[in-house]
C-alpha cells in the first residue's frame, strides 16, 4: 500500500494514475507543480479573444470525422442573444452540457456567422474576478481539476516538511512552505503567487547547492592524494605513434592534467570539449601516464556501444605495448566478469573500460590511480562520488561534450577544476546543415545517393521505433522505404529495444562498412565515432532539442571529409534555424539558454538529482547564486541541522 492511499479521498486507482506521473509519496504530490497558469477574466463578446458566460439552450449535437476527431455544436444564450457554439474534440463533454446549465466559453466570436468558435469550455460561471488556474502535466483519467483536488487533500492532511532553516526564512522573509504550496496550487493573486514560487524555487536550489558544496568540501578534505611522476619522454614517444598531432587545446589540457597528477592534490577535473574535439585521446594519454607509474586506471562510459568503442580503440593504440586492457559491460558473461574481478584485485589488469557495471560493489582494485568518466553529463551528481571512492584516493577526470557557459559550470560543477578543449582538429571542414521539408524528400534521397556513390556511409535517425498512430516516420517504416529506394545497398537498423550485443554487432558491421545506411534512434547520439560516415539525416527533427541535434550532428564530420546534416521536418522551428546557422557547441549552448522555457541544462540528462521540479537554472540563476552562498554557510554548522544532514547522508555520503 502506498502512503498516498492514507489520504482520505485518494483510492488505489488514483494512486496508480499518480504513479504514472512519478508521484509516489505525499511529498511528490504536494510538490507536483503546475507547469503554467491559465489566466481567465471575462471579456465582452466582441473582444479578439473572448471569455463569456451563458446558459445552454440546446442539446449538443456531435459529428465525427477524420481518424479520431469530433465536433460539438450547441446553442447558448448570452445576455439574451442566441449564439451557436462550435468546439472540436471535446465529445466527452457532451453529457455535461445540458440545457439550462451555465457555462463559460473561451474563444472567438464570428459575428457574421453568429458562431462562437470555442477553444475551451468551463462547466461553470467563472465569476467576475481574474481566475488563475494551475495547469499540470497529466495522464489519461486525470484532469487539472481532480489533480488539484488530490494535491489539496494532501496539503490539508498536514504533511509538509520544510527544509529551509529558520535563519534563512527570516533573512528573506519567506512565507511557510505550506503557505507557499497552497498559493502555488490555489493562486489568488499574482503578487503572492510570485513570492510563493520564489520560495519553492529557492528551497529546491538550496538543497541542490548544499549537495554540491558538500561534494566540494569532501574533495578538499580528501584532497591529499599521491604525487605521480610524469615521464614526458615515454609519453611523447607514445603520442608520436598516433596518426595525428595534438591540437593546441588538447596539449594545454594535458599539461593541466599532468600538473594535477604531479601535485599531491587529488585531481578532480572536468574536461569540456565540443563533440569531435578529441577528448578521448586526452583521456587515454592520461591513463598511459598513470600506467607508467604502475597504477591501474578505469574509464567509464554511459553506453555499452561507447565503452566497447573505447576498448577497441585502446587495444589498437597499445598493441605494441605490454599493457593489459579489459572491458566490463552489463552484458559481459558472469564467468568472465568474475575473472575480471579477480584480476583487477590482483593488479593484473592495467586499464579497465566499462559502463556503470564498473560501479558495482564487488569491484575492487589493487591500486587504482585514475578514474575517468566519459560523457559525465549523462551521470548524476551522486554518481560522481561512487567511482572516486574506489581504490586508494584516485585522481578523477570527467569528460563532457556539454559546453555550458562558464558561470553555470562554476556553479553546478563548482566542486571541480575545468579544462576546455575548444579548437577542433586541423583539416576538419564545417558540417553543412540543411533543413528540408518532408515534401522535398526526393532531393534528400538524391543527396544520400551522392554520398553513397562516393563510398561514404550515412546515418538515418528517427525519434520513434515503431508507431501506427501517426504519419510520423519510425525506424520500421524507414527501413522499408530505404530498402525500396536503395536496393543494392546494405541497410541496418538499431534501437534501444535491441540487446547490447545486437547493437554492438550492428555497430561493428557499420564500422567495417558492411552496412551503408544505418537507420537508428538516438542510441547513436553519444560518442560513436565512425570516420567514413559523412551524412546524417534526421527525420521529424523538430522533435529534438538543440543539445540532442548537436550531439547527433557530431556523429559526422569526424575527419577531413565534407560532411552533411539534413534535418527533415514538416514544422519549422527556431531551433532548426539556429542549427543551420551555428556549428559551435559553446555558442549553441548559450542560444539554448536563451530559448529554453523549462528546466535542464544544455544536454544534461535529467538525471535524478539534476532534475528540477520548479527551478530553472537559467531563469533562476540569481536565486541559485543566493542558494549557493547560503548553503555554504549552513554547511559549516551542519550538525545543527539534523534534517539537512540526513539528506546529505542519504544522497552522497555513500562511502
Ligand atoms: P569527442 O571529443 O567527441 O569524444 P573523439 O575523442 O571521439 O571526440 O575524437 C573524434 C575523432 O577525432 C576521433 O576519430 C579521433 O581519433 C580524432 N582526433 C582526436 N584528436 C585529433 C587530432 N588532434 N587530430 C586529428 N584527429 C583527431
Ligand atoms: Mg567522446
Amino acid at each position: 500500500m502506498s502512503e498516498l492511499e492514507f489520504i482520505k479521498g485518494i483510492g488505489n486507482s488514483t494512486v496508480s494514475k499518480l504513479n504514472k506521473l512519478d508521484i509516489y509519496s505525499v511529498e511528490d504530490l504536494i510538490t507536483y507543480y503546475p507547469y503554467r497558469y491559465e489566466i481567465l477574466k471575462k471579456t465582452s463578446l466582441e473582444d479578439e479573444h473572448s471569455v463569456v458566460t451563458g446558459k445552454i439552450e440546446s442539446t449538443p449535437t456531435i459529428s465525427y470525422f477524420g481518424k479520431s476527431k469530433n465536433r460539438l455544436n450547441f446553442k447558448i444564450n448570452i445576455n439574451d442573444y442566441l449564439i451557436n457554439v462550435t468546439i472540436f474534440n471535446r465529445g466527452y463533454l457532451k453529457n455535461n452540457l445540458v440545457i439550462g446549465k451555465t457555462i463559460t466559453i473561451i474563444g472567438k466570436y464570428d459575428k457574421e456567422k453568429n458562431t462562437f468558435n470555442a477553444s475551451d469550455i468551463k462547466l461553470e460561471d467563472i465569476g467576475d474576478k481574474t481566475n488563475i488556474n494551475p495547469i499540470y502535466h497529466k495522464v489519461k483519467g486525470l484532469t487539472d481539476k481532480n489533480l488539484n483536488k488530490y494535491i489539496n487533500l494532501a496539503l490539508q492532511a498536514g504533511y509538509v516538511i520544510d527544509y529551509i532553516p529558520n535563519q534563512i526564512t527570516d533573512k528573506y522573509h519567506f512565507m511557510s512552505k505550506k503557505d507557499a504550496l497552497n498559493l502555488i496550487h490555489n493562486p489568488s493573486n499574482n503578487i503572492k503567487l510570485k513570492e510563493a514560487l520564489i520560495r519553492s524555487k529557492y528551497e529546491e536550489l538550496f538543497l541542490f547547492m548544499l549537495k554540491i558544496n558538500e561534494l566540494k568540501n569532501k574533495n578538499n578534505i580528501k584532497n591529499i592524494g599521491y604525487s605521480k611522476n610524469i615521464d614526458l619522454d615515454k609519453i611523447q614517444s607514445f603520442i608520436k605513434t598516433l596518426p595525428f598531432s595534438l591540437t593546441e587545446d588538447q596539449e594545454i589540457t594535458l599539461d593541466e592534467i599532468f600538473d594535477d597528477l604531479k601535485s599531491e592534490k587529488r585531481m578532480n577535473r572536468l574536461v569540456q570539449g565540443d563533440v569531435g574535439s578529441g577528448k578521448t585521446i586526452v583521456a587515454i594519454i592520461s591513463m598511459y601516464a598513470m600506467h607508467l607509474n604502475n597504477y591501474q586506471s578505469a574509464l567509464m562510459a554511459p553506453t555499452e556501444i561507447l565503452a566497447h568503442q573505447h576498448y577497441e580503440n585502446m587495444i589498437k593504440l597499445f598493441k605494441d605495448y605490454d599493457i593489459n586492457i579489459k572491458e566490463i559491460l552489463g552484458s559481459t558473461p558472469k564467468k568472465e566478469k568474475e575473472v575480471i574481478y579477480e584480476e583487477l584485485k590482483q593488479g593484473k589488469i592495467d586499464m579497465i573500460i566499462g559502463t556503470h557495471a564498473l560501479l558495482q560493489e564487488q569491484i575492487e582494485f589493487n591500486n587504482l590511480g585514475l578514474v575517468i568518466t566519459d560523457e559525465q553529463h549523462r551521470f548524476g551528481v551522486n554518481q560522481r562520488t561512487n567511482l572516486r571512492n574506489k581504490g586508494n584516493l584516485p585522481d578523477v577526470l570527467y569528460l563532457s561534450a556539454t559546453p555550458i557557459p562558464r558561470t553555470y559550470a562554476l556553479t553546478i560543477y563548482g566542486d571541480m577544476d575545468i579544462s576546455i578543449i575548444r579548437s577542433k582538429p586541423q583539416g576538419r571542414k564545417e558540417i553543412i546543415t540543411l533543413v528540408k521539408d518532408n515534401s522535398e524528400i526526393t532531393d534528400v534521397l538524391t543527396k544520400i545517393k551522392n554520398e553513397l556513390d562516393l563510398g561514404h556511409q550515412v546515418y538515418i535517425v528517427s525519434p520513434l521505433i515503431e508507431n501506427d498512430e501517426s504519419d510520423d516516420e519510425d525506424i520500421i517504416k524507414l527501413e522499408r522505404k530505404f530498402k525500396l529506394a536503395f536496393k543494392n545497398k546494405n541497410i541496418g537498423i538499431m534501437h534501444g529495444k535491441m540487446t547490447p550485443s545486437e547493437k554492438d554487432d550492428i555497430m561493428k558491421k557499420y564500422q567495417n562498412k558492411e552496412i551503408d545506411i544505418l537507420i537508428s534512434t538516438t542510441v547513436i547520439e553519444v560518442g560513436v565515432d565512425v570516420k567514413n560516415a559523412t551524412m546524417i539525416v534526421i527525420f521529424d527533427a523538430y522533435k529534438f532539442g538543440l543539445a540532442t541535434l548537436h550531439q547527433l550532428r557530431g556523429r559526422v564530420g569526424r575527419n577531413d571529409l565534407q560532411s552533411y546534416c539534413i534535418l527533415v521536418t514538416n514544422r519549422e522551428t527556431k531551433r532548426l534555424d539556429i542549427m543551420k546557422e551555428v556549428s559551435d557547441g559553446f555558442v549553441l549552448a548559450e542560444e539554448d539558454f536563451k530559448l529554453r522555457g523549462s528546466g535542464d541544462l544544455f544536454g544534461t540528462k535529467q538525471h535524478g538529482d539534476m532534475k528540477f521540479k520548479i527551478a530553472n537554472l537559467t531563469k533562476d540563476y540569481d536565486i541559485l547564486l543566493k542558494a549557493k552562498e547560503d548553503s555554504g554557510i549552513i554547511l559549516e554548522e551542519i550538525d545543527n541541522y539534523p534534517l539537512l544532514k540526513g539528506i546529505l547522508k542519504d544522497s552522497i555520503n555513500k562511502d
